[in-house]
Formats: structure tokens, sequence, C-alpha cells
């Protein structure tokens, strides 16, 4: 939008429902705190736009009044805020916090009510971010600053390119980054009126999804380029059954579509200077390792036992993350013997599920059920080897943070999962590439076959150490793919958008 350019002042507005630490669902908490504080590094002068839940607004100590937008559509009177988020020691990444009590000011998680039921008024709190994202990136913003790029963030800013594409002003050009194409944002055709879009909005060429509308397809038909976690997954999105629905669409747009394996936070997961874990220690020390095992093993009530493999697993408890054929696999898994530490949230039944079985052997199986930072690390740093027989995974964090710690994953070839581990053969391991182990077919007969294959490898402390010291010397720094962000934001800089 900004008539002047050098490559210098690149300006772009990263708008994302959650941020670590202030609130993090998920992987995309995680990646909109780091892939901004990447940028910065390479002098993108980035800045966030997320809502003001509570503990935003509580956790930003310093923050300025900047604007008020009282006469937004049917959006309920909203202020903006101004602060700085504190990514690390050297690090900090302005942020535009919405300040809407009305939507945002209440208990709960950012997108379900403490029942565990979607908030009922989704679509306004998030057509409101969409919203003041698109105003911002237009000639309308109250602000001085202006993005020559909005970049997006999954279906709660998908509005953002919509509301542009309305508007007949100057605006920044768009990015519409997938982390997972199965949450849609699906409303009724009546929200279309109470948004503010047009009513001719809504049809096939433009928000409709199957006769309602949905954020994320608004987002994908209307933005410049579309991005999404992995080169894999950017694949397997464009056809059944990976496409939810969507496949159609992408594949007409498939050669605006690129994938980037997201990185991860160097700093807050690092076996050398973890504050969360009783030991620290490098590829060098790996006895210092085992005492992490141990604290893992008392602090979960397992067996205390340096000898048998402990495999660990932290997720959404879901049917994508194949939590299903990991409770089919853990009676076996104990047989052969080895442990599990399962961490996770999600759905009742399969809560219940996990919870009766480590009743039943405690000292073999242990759950907890819940969301906890610090047990996170514990599990990546203690166990042995790591669980993740997700069905699908457009990038996915927990197995780049346990190859970090020295902890191979066992995974399912999908998605990132097989962009980001190099399955363990002999020729792997000669070349020192292997990291892991990879199962193809989703069942709990090839994962079981498959975590045996760990096990073997475990008991062979030589191959066990060099994959250990594979995992350890691998780069998952963000470094790469914000180059790769930013070749974008400069291609998408020619688009008819940006005067
Ligand atoms: P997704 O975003 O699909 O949930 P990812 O692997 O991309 O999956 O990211 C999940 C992030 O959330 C990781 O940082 C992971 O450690 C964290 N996480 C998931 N469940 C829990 C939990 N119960 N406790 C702590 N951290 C969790």
């Amino acid at each position: 939008m900004p008539s002047t350019f050098s490559r210098r002042d690149l300006r772009v507005l990263f708008v994302t429902p959650e941020v670590y630490p202030l609130s993090k669902t998920g992987g995309l908490g995680d990646v909109s705190a780091a892939l901004p504080a990447a940028l910065r590094a390479l002098r993108v002068d980035v800045r966030l736009l997320i809502p003001g839940y509570p503990q935003v607004l509580s956790g930003l100590k310093y923050k300025r009044k900047i604007a008020k937008f009282d006469t937004l559509s049917q959006f309920p009177p909203a202020t903006l805020l101004s602060a700085k988020l504190p990514v690390n020691a050297s690090t900090s990444v302005p942020v535009f916090i919405i300040d809407c009590p009305g939507l945002y000011q209440r208990e709960g998680g950012p997108y379900l009510d403490e029942s565990g039921q979607d908030w009922p008024d989704n679509g306004l709190r998030f057509g409101l971010l969409s919203k003041i994202g698109a105003i911002l990136a237009s000639d309308d913003s109250p602000l001085a600053w202006h993005p020559h790029i909005v970049h997006c963030n999954d279906w709660q800013s998908g509005l953002v390119p919509a509301y542009l594409n309305f508007h007949s002003g100057e605006k920044a050009a768009s990015l519409m980054t997938i982390h997972n194409l199965a949450f849609q944002g699906i409303f009724p055709p009546g929200s279309v009126a109470q948004l503010g879009l047009p009513s001719d909005s809504f049809n096939m060429q433009g928000v409709e999804y199957y006769g309602n509308i949905s954020f994320l397809k608004a987002g994908l038909y209307y933005c410049n380029h579309i991005s999404t976690v992995s080169p894999s997954y950017a694949k397997e999105i464009q056809s059944e059954p990976l496409g939810f629905g969507m496949q159609g669409l992408l594949l007409t747009r498939r050669k605006s579509i690129s994938g980037i394996i997201n990185g991860i936070d160097t700093t807050e997961w690092n076996p050398t200077s973890d504050p969360h874990i009783p030991r620290t220690y490098t590829s060098n020390k790996q006895s210092t390792k085992a005492i992490n095992k141990k604290a893992l093993q008392l602090a979960m009530g397992l067996d205390v036992d340096p000898d048998i493999p402990l495999f660990g697993a932290i997720n959404r408890l879901s049917h994508q993350k194949g939590c299903d054929i990991l409770l089919q696999v853990a009676l076996e898994l104990i047989k052969i013997p080895a442990q599990l530490v399962v961490l996770g949230s999600g759905m009742a039944e399969l809560e219940v599920e996990l919870t009766t079985l480590s009743k039943t052997y405690p000292t073999k199986i242990a759950a907890t059920i819940g969301f906890n930072e610090k047990l996170s690390h514990l599990i990546e740093a203690g166990a042995d080897g790591f669980l993740m027989p997700s069905r699908f995974e457009p990038c996915g964090l927990n197995q780049m943070y346990s190859q970090r710690y020295g902890t191979p994953p066992v995974v399912h070839a999908t998605g990132g999962l097989l962009d980001t581990v190099v399955d363990c053969t002999p020729a792997t391991l000669a070349d020192g590439s292997a990291s892991g182990f990879l199962f193809n077919d989703m069942t709990a007969d090839d994962f079981l076959k498959t975590i045996h294959r760990a096990v073997t490898a475990y008991h062979n402390k030589k191959i066990w150490r060099r994959l250990q010291k594979n995992c350890m010397a691998k780069d998952f720094s963000w470094q790469a793919s914000a180059v790769s962000y930013r070749e974008i934001y400069l291609s998408l800089l020619s688009s008819p958008n940006i005067s």
C-alpha cells in the first residue's frame, strides 16, 4: 500500500488468534511468537494483531490506547491498544490488542467455553479480529503505521482478505497461512449481513461454503497467496481426504500455494539451558539425560528403571493425533517391555480410557490429563523415544522438540512429520541422517511394528547414541523458514493491490 518501498522497511501485520505465552492452545501459539521474532531479526517490521482475552490484557504490563472503533457494523465497541510482546531477553515484538470486553473478556479458552463447547458468538469474535485486521491493512486505518502485507493465520483471520476485497481504496496484499485445514470457521448464512459483508459475496465465488459461510474458505478464495506449514501438507490438501472439502479451490489456486516448514523456538526448547528440567544436557553428555529419565519416572509413579525404554506422547487427545491407535497399542507396548507417559487433554472418552489404563498399570503407563508446559519439557527430556501417530499433521512441533532433546520420534509418515523425521535404516544411519522411525499404514499393527523397530535400536547402545546425536545436530531454527516467508512477502509487493 505505501507508495515508497525499500527492502529494509518491509512492514507486515501478522493477524493471529493466539500467541505464546499469552494464549496458546496448540502449535499456532508457538508459531505466532517465534516467526515474527525471526522476521524482525531479518529486519522485517512485523507487528501482531491479537484479541484481548483476559490473560492477554493481564499478561502485558504497559499498554497504550491508540484507536477506538465504535461504529463497525454490528460489532460491539472496541479499543485498540499497543504493547510489546516479550519474546525473549533480546527480542520484543510490537503487538496491537483489540480490547472488546463484550467479546473477549470471559473465563474459558480462546475458542471454547469452560464446558468445551464453541463460544456461540465465535463468528462475531473472530469477525471483529478480521475486520480490524482489514482496516489496519487499508487506507481506512487510523494509525500512521501502514503494512505492505497482511499475514493471516487460520480461519479466525480468514475474513481479512474478504473485507479487503470489498475495500475500494489502497490496501495491503494478503497471505493466508493454513495451520490446520480441519478447522474451517463455519457459520450460518445469516452471519454475512451481521459481519457487514455484501450479500452478493455469499456465493461459490466468494465466502459461501456448501450453504454456510466459511471464514477459511473466504480467506483462501480472496487472498493473494496461500501458504501452509510443510511442503508435504501443501500437496496433501489438494486432494481427498486431507483437502477436507476445500481441495477443489486449493487445486485451482495451486500455483499460489507454498509449503514452508515451521521452525521451533530454539531458546525455549533447548536441552542445554532448559529451566523446566532437573538436569540440562548436551549431545556429548547423554548420561545426564538419564537423570531426567529417572526424574520423569519418579514424578509419574513409574518403575524407576534406567534400562527399560520409556516412550512419551504429548498432544490434543483427538482423532487427528491418532490417540485411538496409541491406546490400542498401549497394552502390547508394556509387554515389550516398555513404559508410556502421556500428557494431553481433549476428547472426553479418550481422557477416560487413558486414565483407566494408567490406573490399571500405574507403574508402566502414566497419564496426565490437562495442559502442562513444564511437564511437556520434562517428557521431551526424560523419555527415550517419542510417539506421534497423527492421522494427518500439517507440520507438528513435538517431533522437532523431541529430536532436539535427543528423543527419537516414532511418527506416521504424513505432512510435516514426513518432512522433518528421517527413518532409521542402515543407509540413513550410514549417511548420518537417521533421526527417528516412520510408519506408513495408519494401523495399530504398523505402529506397533515400528515401535518394536525403535526398541530394537534402543537396545543397541551404539546405534541409539548415533541416532540421538543425529537428532540433536539437526537445525530446526526459524531462520531458513523466516527467509522463505520474507521472499513470499517481497514477491507479493508487485501484486496489483500495492501501489
Ligand atoms: P497442534 O497445533 O495440532 O495441537 P503441534 O504439534 O503443532 O500440534 O503443537 C502442539 C503444541 O502444543 C506443542 O508445543 C505441544 O507441546 C503443545 N501441547 C499440546 N498439548 C499439550 C499439553 N497437554 N500440555 C502441554 N503442551 C501441550
